[in-house]
């Protein structure tokens, strides 16, 4: 069979998922793309943004390398996503400022001895070297200029739209309940509602559901759950932003360049509750404040909750999930930093289902 005579259902719709998709399109194989919802309305839209691992000397090193080749892939395939979509993502290399309470958080030790051994680039302060509207000019920061941000939201519409163009059927509001090997070398994709999907591949991207969709198609779990992240959005006048996204050790602020503010997060254990909790209202409340005074409550406009595909120290699963059932692959367990890693994972996937197919973005379309 070539590419050709390959069909691929992706199931879920997040960043990954959409990513997923995005990869084998490029690559001229046939997709579906299923989701129990609407597109990119869970973790994907919840989170941050942020293109890098905060702080990244905590993660398993192949979390923050990935990062790096996501920080390419995202140069690259976003001016054919953008040209196709028409949706600007703001992906932006924005920075990073870590600066917490000297005495609380050894932020800065951390990562001077963190960039020494990566020979990653740097710059050693205190706050006021790096914005003088900050309080407590006197303490320690560093900032590392190699972290980017993309804005979430538009980037799941960009991607959406940017599939439709490139000929990807993308079908909503269809949980999927399992997968079964048919006879062949077909699979099939049952829906809860009773439709079947027939694929020679399925790829399984159902984010902090991708358990569920295992264990019902009588595989083993992988131990992924959901971790819930609160966030709040502040409206400032964009004169009002910081410079940089800033991580304190408590908390992170992410500037947008239309003045809006985002500030978390929490990481809970509660199940899929999607009430946000006054006890993180007030928490994010006070790393708001208390790191950047123009973040006032009533500049406060919205508060929400996303839930991560939690899954050991954040390094995915990516791959057949059994070898000895072909054609059944996975994409999930992204944990804080999907959006960091999606378009690396997605092409690591795509190389790995169809080693001989490489992608073909043609810029001048
Ligand atoms: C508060 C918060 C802040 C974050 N900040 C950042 C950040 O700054 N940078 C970063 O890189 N990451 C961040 N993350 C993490 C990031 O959002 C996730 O790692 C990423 O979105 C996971 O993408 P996903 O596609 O796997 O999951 P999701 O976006 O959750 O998508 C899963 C999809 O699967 C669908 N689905 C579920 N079950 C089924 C089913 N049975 N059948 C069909 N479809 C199904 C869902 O409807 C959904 O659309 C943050 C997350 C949160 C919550």
């Amino acid at each position: 069979m070539t590419p050709m005579d390959q069909r691929v259902i992706v199931v879920g719709a997040g960043v990954v998922g959409l990513m997923t998709a995005y990869a084998l399109k490029i690559r001229g194989i046939d997709v579906v793309l299923l989701d129990a919802a609407t597109p990119g309305r869970e973790s994907s839209w919840a989170g941050g943004g942020i293109i890098g691992p905060v702080p990244p000397w905590r993660y398993d090193p192949w979390v923050e390398q990935t990062i790096c080749q996501s920080q390419m892939l995202w140069a690259a395939w976003l001016a054919d996503i953008e040209r196709r979509s028409g949706v600007a993502c703001e992906y932006q290399r924005s920075g990073l400022l870590l600066s917490g309470h000297p005495d609380h958080h050894n932020l800065v030790a951390e990562a001077s001895d963190w960039v020494k051994e990566t020979e990653r680039p740097f710059v050693l302060g205190h706050r006021a070297d790096f914005d003088k509207r900050l309080p407590n000019q006197d303490w320690p920061a560093i900032l590392l200029p190699d972290v980017y941000q993309i804005r979430n939201p538009r980037l799941i519409q960009a991607l959406g739209r940017a599939l439709l163009d490139l000929g990807v059927t993308i079908i909503t509001d269809s949980p999927i309940s399992r997968v079964v090997h048919s006879s062949g070398n077909q699979l099939t994709v049952k829906a809860i509602g009773g439709q079947s999907y027939l694929a020679t591949h399925v790829v399984i991207a159902a984010g902090a559901w991708t358990d569920d969709i295992l264990k019902a198609s009588g595989l083993a779990p992988l131990g992924i759950s959901p971790k819930r992240g609160q966030m709040l959005l502040y409206r400032l006048a964009p004169r009002d932003l910081p410079a940089h996204i800033i991580n304190t050790g408590q908390g992170y602020l992410i500037p947008r360049a239309d003045g809006h503010l985002l500030v978390g997060s929490t990481v809970e254990d509660v199940g899929y509750d999607y009430r946000p909790s006054e006890h993180a209202n007030r928490q994010l409340m006070e790393v708001a404040q208390t790191t950047w005074p123009h973040a006032t409550p009533d500049n406060l406009v919205q508060q929400w909750t996303g839930f991560r595909p939690g899954f050991g120290e954040g390094r995915p699963s990516v791959g057949l999930v059994d070898k000895k059932k072909p054609g059944l692959w996975i994409n999930a367990g992204h944990y804080r930093n999907g959006l960091g890693l999606a378009p690396a994972c997605a092409d690591h996937l795509a190389s790995a289902m169809f080693p001989y197919s490489s992608p073909n973005i043609k810029p001048n379309r």
